[in-house]
């Protein structure tokens, strides 16, 4: 911890109580202004944006591992995020300095401010990383639980593998899109159990799943494992994920090698992201692990971090959304050290850029369930939204938020909003 996470730390910018983004946070995103001008690299506090391509220009990162490296005037957080830890603490810590309240560098330079604070209502927030590859992990154990008491009974839920290692699959990173952009209901086979033959048409359970991405910072060589207790070192930040799911399309044509057009239409991520310094005072333990793990997944430290999450809705037909689940990032059984380890132990290799999705998030409760085919128990038990509609999977018009955030001392640090809107298929 150091003086980036005083939770006296006050700015010379306004920022409301409750804002997702005050002086502790310094998310990483990209935008351009909606007047005309290039992508650049940006972070957020209160409801500004402060442009860093412009910072760096006036020198402010002078002297620093990223001084020449034009890394703002990217169009992605690609570059920045290849650099490394070192480099992404140092710019933190400056971006902290000069957005203090006593830090006249920026704030009586009005010329600079000019250019480099802007409204968050005056940009264009884009898709901060470009992502190369995708993975979707399954460590949630008690959406696996859910999940596999639904499709095999409750006797034989969890897989034998599955308390030994984290489930994942390759998912698709072309699909990956902006938080906001519209979701087109896939068409597909599906073989309804009334049925012999299979059909082809709209989905009919179309789903959300809640879930958090691990963004990778610096990659690891082929050949060369990431050691459990060196895999945070990889890690720029986290992101919000919604792995949208074809749930009729899956359950005809996941044998035996998993889930393929289900999961490969969209998944969307959230325009922040949190890095694990920001994090940092919201480290907690996973939950205990039985059977002991191999020890290449056994960790020494915690990797596990405290972050409130919920899943909003709104259909056509309501005025403002409801919170229809609340979940927590820690209840996940396999925690990111893990993943790292497990994904490189065959000597994958990682590269910057790359999303490690968590998996669904689901909590020990009916209310803190990660997907609509639990919260809906595979569309036997429909939910009754405040206006009296029902819904057991999602409908065209239907508008899902996932929200996340950590609750410090005075202070909240918020991952802002991954929106999707359903419309009509093709
Ligand atoms: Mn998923």
């Amino acid at each position: 911890m150091d003086k980036t996470h005083d939770s006296n730390l006050k700015s010379w910018i306004d920022v409301e109580e409750n804002s997702d983004f005050p002086i502790q946070n310094i998310p990483f995103g990209v935008c351009s202004p909606k007047e005309g001008g290039d992508l650049h690299v940006v972070t957020a506090i209160g409801n500004f944006v402060i442009d860093l391509a412009h910072l760096d220009e006036a020198g402010i990162f002078e002297g620093t591992e990223i001084e020449g490296a034009e890394i703002f005037h990217e169009p992605t957080l690609n570059a920045f995020m290849s650099m490394g830890r070192n480099a992404w603490k140092e710019t933190r810590s400056i971006i902290s300095e000069i957005l203090s309240k006593d830090n006249p560098t920026l704030r009586d330079n009005e010329e600079l401010r000019k250019i480099a604070v802007l409204s968050k209502d005056d940009v264009n927030m884009e898709l901060p990383v470009d992502v190369g590859d995708y993975t979707d992990f399954y460590s949630s154990r008690e959406h696996a639980t859910n999940v596999g008491t639904m499709f095999r009974g409750p006797d034989a839920a969890l897989m034998p593998n599955w308390l030994h290692l984290p489930v994942g699959y390759h998912g698709r990173a072309s699909s990956v899109v902006l938080s906001g952009t519209e979701i087109v209901r896939p068409k597909g086979q599906t073989k309804p159990p009334t049925s012999d033959e299979p059909i082809f048409g709209d989905c009919k359970r179309l789903d959300f799943e809640l879930e958090m991405g691990v963004l990778i910072g610096s990659g690891n060589y082929l050949g060369e494992p990431v050691p459990v207790d060196d895999a945070e070192e990889h890690v720029f930040g986290l992101a919000l994920i919604n792995d949208w799911s074809a749930r009729d399309v899956q359950t005809w044509e996941y044998i035996p090698l998993g889930p393929f057009l289900a999961k490969n239409f969209a998944t969307s991520i959230s325009p922040w992201i949190i890095t694990l310094e920001a994090l940092e005072p919201f480290r907690c333990s996973s939950p205990k692990q039985d059977p002991e793990p191999f020890d290449y997944l056994k960790n020494k430290e915690d990797h596990n971090f405290d972050i409130e999450l919920e899943i909003h809705l709104q259909t056509k037909e309501m005025n403002e959304s409801c919170v229809i689940s609340k979940t927590n990032y820690n209840y996940l059984y396999w925690n990111m050290a893990q993943q790292i380890a497990h994904h490189t132990i065959t000597g994958c290799n990682l590269r910057t850029g790359d999303l490690l999705a968590s998996g669904t998030i689901s909590g020990p409760d009916k209310d803190s369930r990660g997907s609509m085919l639990e919260i809906a128990w595979g569309g036997k038990e429909p939910i009754t939204l405040p206006n009296g509609e029902k819904r057991a999977f999602l409908e065209d018009g239907d508008i899902v938020t996932l929200k996340g955030f950590c609750k410090g001392k005075g202070y909240k640090i918020g991952f802002g909003n991954c929106i999707g809107e359903i419309h009509p298929s093709l």
